[in-house]
């Protein structure tokens, strides 16, 4: 079978053309510009005429991917803005919004082989703000970054803005879908991943020029930039980059991923838990908090990750893993 893959050329995307093509399927990636189809060509030269690039200058226009979905089997949409740069809402929420719109109505119009439609969201998506423990599933929805814009507009914050962009995309995609489900002979698949870490094989220059996920695991572990208490006590979820990537194969390959949303995560940490890690893979880099205890962390948020592993038989790498991994790529490209 062939795959669209959308946004080709991002951190995570180059990750799944890999894992897609690895299991067998072919690969039409889309990316925005000349220069960035040229790296992924040469990236996967080896794959011979099982991978394609082609150049969608806008997302959001109207045919956008006509011409690019007619002979594909599945579509993995990925191109999202991913920043904190925002300043008015709609900056980030319409090309989110849009560009995945724009994703199922060429997949409907010209989708004839199409079977499976994959939107890579974001457990931004699912999140809330909590002040007690709290174990979040499928079923939860991020209604308070949407709130938030609403209420503040551009004065929300640029987590707000991103937040609600990923949710606003994704609740469109799950409303355009239930309208036409029974006309369609393909159907939608969500993945929800939290922050993604671990190594890159897409085109980056220097560790400013990373992606927004691999840039703060840099600062964080590599260039000591967090206070011990920060160390201690900050975190969040995360999931390795080639497992969220292979958790979109696993999603084109099974059918009963169809009409679901999967929280892919592989579980929460505390800054020092990487940062322990990469001291331990070499003193030479920060040993961060040495009084730190992992025993007593209190993880505020934490998802359930039982349904991606029960239905796509999802493989999570460890912290030990995704840290040995990220620092070798980082000291193969002399950054350490
Ligand atoms: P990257 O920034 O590396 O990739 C983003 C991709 O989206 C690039 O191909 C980029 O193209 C494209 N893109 C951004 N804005 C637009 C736009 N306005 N129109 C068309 N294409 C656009 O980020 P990641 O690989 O980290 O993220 C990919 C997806 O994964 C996003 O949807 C993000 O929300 C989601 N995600 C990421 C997480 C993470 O921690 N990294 C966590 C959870 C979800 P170009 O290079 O031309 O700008």
């Amino acid at each position: 079978g062939k795959v669209l893959v959308t946004g080709a050329n991002g951190y995570i995307a180059v990750w799944i053309v890999k894992s897609l093509l690895e299991a067998g399927f072919a690969v039409r990636g889309t990316v925005r510009s000349e220069s960035k189809a040229a790296y992924l060509r040469s990236y996967f030269q080896s794959s011979g005429d099982k991978f394609e690039a082609v150049i969608v200058p806008d997302i959001t226009k109207d045919d956008a991917f006509a011409e690019h979905v007619t002979d594909v089997d599945a579509i993995a949409h990925t191109a999202s803005p991913f920043h904190m740069n925002a300043v008015e809402p709609d900056e980030i929420i319409n090309p989110a919004v849009a560009g995945t719109l724009s994703v199922l109505k060429a997949a409907e119009a010209h989708g004839a082989r199409v079977k499976r439609v994959v939107v890579l969201s974001s457990t931004a998506a699912v999140t809330r703000v909590v002040s007690e423990p709290t174990l979040l599933d499928e079923s939860s929805w991020n209604e308070d970054a949407i709130a938030a814009v609403k209420e503040k507009g551009r004065d929300a914050s640029a987590a707000q803005k991103y937040q609600a962009s990923k949710t606003l995309a994704e609740r469109g995609a799950w409303q355009w879908y239930a309208e036409r489900k029974d006309k369609l002979q393909w159907d939608l698949t969500a993945l929800n991943p939290p922050f993604v870490f671990g190594p890159n094989i897409h085109d980056v220059d220097k560790p400013e020029n990373l992606g927004e996920s691999a840039r703060l695991w840099y600062k964080s572990v590599v260039e000591g930039g967090l206070s011990d208490d920060a160390l201690a006590n900050t975190g969040a979820n995360y999931v390795d980059v080639r497992d969220i990537s292979q958790a979109h194969t696993l999603a084109i390959q099974t059918p009963a991923a169809g009409g679901e949303r999967f929280i892919i995560s592989a579980g929460p940490y505390k800054w020092q838990d990487f940062v322990s890690a990469a001291h331990r893979w070499s003193d030479k880099l920060p040993a961060g908090n040495t009084s730190y205890d992992p025993s007593k962390a209190v993880h505020v948020l934490r998802y359930d990750n039982r349904k991606g592993i029960a239905t796509l038989g999802v493989r999570y790498r460890s912290i030990e893993e995704v840290t040995r991994d990220s620092l070798e790529d980082f000291k193969a490209r002399g950054w350490l």
